[in-house]
């Protein structure tokens, strides 16, 4: 089997979910490359430490849970540093600056920022940020679904008034889609950053992980990456 290749090749088993473009997706053609920023970092993070990464697709409220019972050893997903995670995880150093953002049907006059999304029906992901802040709205009905993707297809179906997601993924599906019965509100909330998320007491690796997204800041890589998937 595997053992005789694996014998000398160190890998770096991440978990990610899959369905957070641009940060990481697979492409329409049905590739199964995983393709965007924390795809890309996470290889160059691996490849500066001496290693492969082999990614995973996990639902993003699967991903702690599989690194606790030792199927991943780092997850790269656009996973917030909060201190509640802080209690399970270890994180690396921040890599990406992010918030949340609300987008409507076009024709949603009504609904101008948080403020307004009192008693209103909105879609998020399970386990995000976005359910949690959903969660405080009173009176709000919250419908937790699987991904991002699922967000939107609830919003065009008309099965809520408005989705909650971060920043970069609500903007980049309007771009990319080209979708112009929805439109992304400017109030954001919050200011979050990202880090890769490593099995709690793992300070070794942390060190390592840290060690290499130094080096790939000082190095123009990290502009490179950011500059391909965020650049103008
Ligand atoms: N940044 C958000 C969070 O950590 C969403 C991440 C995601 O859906 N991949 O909860």
């Amino acid at each position: 089997s595997d053992k005789a290749a694996s014998s000398d090749e160190k890998v770096l088993r991440v978990g990610t979910n899959a369905d957070f473009a641009p940060f990481e997706f697979q492409d329409e053609n049905g590739s199964t490359e995983y393709q965007g920023f924390d795809m890309d970092l996470i290889r160059a993070v691996a490849k500066e430490m001496g290693y492969t990464a082999e990614i995973q697709n996990v639902n993003f409220d699967g991903l702690i849970p599989a690194m606790e019972s030792g199927n991943i050893d780092i997850i790269a997903s656009g996973m917030t540093i909060n201190d509640e995670r802080k209690g399970q995880v270890e994180f690396s150093d921040p890599y990406y600056t992010s918030g949340l953002t609300i987008v409507v049907p076009k024709d949603n006059n009504d609904i101008k920022g948080f403020a307004d999304l009192k008693g209103k029906k909105i879609a998020v992901q399970i386990g995000t940020t976005s359910m949690e802040e959903a969660q405080k709205i009173e009176g709000a009905d919250v419908k937790a679904l699987n991904s991002s993707a699922d967000t939107f297809m609830e919003l065009k179906a008309g099965n809520v008034d408005a989705v909650i997601n971060d920043l970069p993924v609500n903007d980049y599906y309007i771009a990319k889609t080209k979708d112009t019965d929805v439109k992304r509100l400017d109030d954001k909330l919050t200011s979050e950053e990202y880090g890769f998320a490593m099995k709690k007491g793992n300070t070794e690796l942390k060190e390592k992980v840290d060690a290499a997204l130094k080096t790939l800041k000082e190095n123009g890589e990290y502009d490179k990456i950011y500059e391909k998937w965020f650049g103008t």
